[in-house]
């Protein structure tokens, strides 16, 4: 099984990425989204909060798409920045404190139920963001599944100890492993040096032949080994690369194997009160 993610962003966050873009990030997602329904692939889409206020006639597209299930991708992609930074440092929590994260949850869940009339279940983090409340809070509004960092060996969702499940991306991600826009050899090079970035992946980046190469075998390795893959594919770094030539390579491939959305990698014994009681049961048994 494949599970195939993107993230979408509003406009207004000018990210890197959108800077170096001629077009929205959301015009981007609907190209890719023409791709997806002529492959047949299924896409969980998270996308932020903002997008269903600022860009609703896009994100429509999205939503009304048979081939897309909606997730949530935090409010505004933790802006304003510097105060997420305080977070950090004084609380240890970069999402910001309890009560500030439940209102982002809670605004991003109702904002999209309110314009798609659907709750969602599924969640990541912007930049898989995920910190020391984040378990409790998805919980407690009714999110069953999380997919926030990349763990290569972890194949399946994993429950936490307030019953979410988390679930990272097992295949090597394209966004902070690709050369692209802002991203130059130059660039990444001071950027490793700064922060000693890596993931399970490694710190390396590549063009984006050779990362298309990288994702294909570790999707057929998954395929032969009898395990699920979980990968992240951002439409606006598709776009950015090649316009879509090689997510077009990828494409080929996920759509001549299952594909599902995230939302069925929930495991049906999943967090209800119900499900908490009978695990504490039996520790206690
Ligand atoms: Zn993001």
């Amino acid at each position: 099984m494949i599970y195939l993610s993107a993230d979408i962003h509003h406009a207004s966050l000018h990210t890197g990425n959108q800077q170096h873009c001629d077009i929205s990030e959301l015009n981007t997602a609907k190209l890719f989204l023409k791709r997806i329904e002529q492959a047949q692939v299924k896409l969980t889409c998270f996308v932020t909060g903002r997008c269903f206020l600022e860009e609703w006639a896009d994100t429509q597209v999205l939503c009304q798409s048979d081939w897309v299930d909606i997730g949530g991708h935090t409010w505004s992609g933790f802006t304003p920045q510097i105060w997420h930074r305080i977070c950090n440092k004084l609380l240890a929590s970069y999402n910001g404190p309890y009560w500030y994260q439940y209102l982002d949850t809670l605004s991003t869940i109702k904002i999209i139920e309110s314009k798609t009339g659907k709750r969602i279940t599924c969640w990541r983090n912007h930049m898989y963001m995920h910190g020391p409340h984040t378990d409790k809070i998805l919980s407690h509004l009714g999110i069953k599944l999380c997919s926030d960092g990349v763990k290569r060996d972890n194949f399946q969702p994993l429950p936490s100890k307030y019953g979410v499940y988390n679930y990272p991306i097992n295949i090597i991600p394209d966004h902070e492993h690709l050369y692209h826009a802002e991203r130059s050899p130059q660039w990444v090079e001071h950027w490793q040096k700064r922060y000693s970035w890596s993931d399970d992946f490694g710190s390396e980046s590549y063009y984006i032949q050779e990362w298309t190469e990288l994702v294909l075998h570790q999707l057929k390795t998954c395929e032969a080994q009898g395990r699920d893959a979980n990968i992240l594919i951002h439409p606006i770094t598709m776009y950015l690369c090649d316009k879509f030539q090689c997510f077009d390579k990828i494409l080929d491939y996920i759509s001549t194997r299952e594909t599902a959305w995230l939302c069925e990698a929930i495991p049906a014994s999943q967090s209800s009160p119900a499900y908490i009681k009978d695990t504490e049961d039996t520790s206690h048994a």
